[in-house]
């Protein structure tokens, strides 16, 4: 078991890794507690959650709406939730997006922890104090910044996980070796057969590695004012992809990552021989490396996507890998590129 201290600007929150589900009451508060899980972790993992009343999201991104939080938070009010209640979110990102937006507005905000149960908000969605829902479209517009007071990342749990829904965690993972660590990036190639596997310690370990990369970059960055942006690489090209075919969000983040990295090559910053490792590696865990939609298609998405005013994107590119550089391309240029 490991745990990382991660200090926000006015609170910290502890992510212990590798503690089982079943120990979770022993890092709950004295206080009333109110579970949000969804139906499927429910069913499967519901006999180890501390006892507490439960409230049980339908899973998935459509569940992340005010409408839904309104139904929240009359739960909390009907079973008398009060200002020294503490919400227990149980499960991937959408609960915990969700319960860190009920606990943070409900009666101003009441405390909160997580169990983490998919890969993705393991490594990404559960480290970093953001929250929220969704709004006509927009992704994550209504939410806050406020850390849990712990996360409890059972790898444990991912054995239960869909093969998509772990392959969208193993994107992040790689995004995460990309923007910082070239030596993560070795291990997580030589480390591939076991880690697609799950072996402990493997996992656990990856698991470990990543939460730190991207706790080390929010810590120096909490209101994304600067270098939070790294955490975007593969996402600028990624959400435009995501947004016209509707694939995963990793899938999609996969083929911006293969973007950002032919666009570095392309500026002279990258070394094909690197482009081709990342390449291999994004092939390896599954991952796809392009879509037959046009460039032009996802290009249009993109400037509309950012309804910039300017006529410039802000790109995460590599110099190498762990070597990422924020570039500010016109709008143009990326016209030529794609046009290649
Ligand atoms: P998710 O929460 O929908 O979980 C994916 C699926 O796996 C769901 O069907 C869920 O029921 C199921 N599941 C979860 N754990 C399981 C387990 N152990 N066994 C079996 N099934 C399990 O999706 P996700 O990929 O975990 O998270 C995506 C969400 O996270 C998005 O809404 C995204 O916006 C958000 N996110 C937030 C941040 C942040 O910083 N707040 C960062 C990244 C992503
Ligand atoms: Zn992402």
């Amino acid at each position: 078991m490991e745990k990382i201290i991660l200090k926000g600007n006015s609170t910290s929150s502890t992510i212990i890794i590798d503690e089982r589900i079943e120990n979770t009451v022993k890092y709950l508060p004295n206080k009333k507690i109110f579970i949000i899980t969804d139906k499927n972790v429910e069913k499967i993992y519901r006999n180890s959650f501390p006892k507490a009343p439960v409230y049980s999201i339908t899973p998935g991104e459509k569940s992340k709406q005010l409408s839904y939080v309104e139904n929240i938070y009359r739960w909390l009010l009907e079973n008398n939730a009060d200002r020294n209640s503490f919400i227990l979110g149980i499960g991937g990102g959408v609960v915990c997006d969700i319960a860190g937006f009920v606990a943070s507005t409900y009666m101003r905000g009441i405390e909160f922890g997580f169990v983490s149960t998919s890969l993705l908000s393991q490594v990404d969605a559960s480290v970093g104090g953001k929250n929220g829902v969704d709004l006509d479209g927009y992704k994550n517009i209504v939410g806050t910044f406020n850390q849990p007071s712990f996360v409890i990342c059972d790898t444990n749990l991912l054995q239960t996980l869909p093969n998509d829904e772990l392959v969208n965690g193993f994107a992040e993972m790689i995004k995460h070796t990309l923007i910082s660590d070239e030596h993560l990036f070795d291990l997580m190639e030589k480390e591939c057969d076991d880690l697609l596997q799950l072996k402990q310690p493997t996992i656990s370990k990856h698991v470990s590695y990543s939460i730190k990369v991207k706790e080390k970059i929010v810590a120096s960055d909490e209101r994304e004012k600067g270098i939070r942006k790294l955490l975007n690489f593969g996402h600028t090209w990624g959400h435009a992809v995501e947004t016209l075919t509707g694939i995963p969000h990793g899938k999609a983040v996969s083929i911006g990552i293969e973007f950002a990295c032919r666009l570095s090559m392309h500026k002279g910053l990258l070394l094909n021989r690197d482009y081709l490792r990342i390449i291999n590696l994004l092939k390896t865990f599954e991952l796809p490396v392009c879509t037959n939609q046009s460039p032009t298609k996802i290009f249009d998405i993109l400037v509309k996507d950012k309804k910039r005013n300017e006529n410039r994107i802000d790109f995460i590119l590599l110099k190498g890998i762990g070597k990422p550089a924020i570039v500010s391309m016109t709008l143009d240029e990326i016209r030529d590129f794609i046009k290649q």
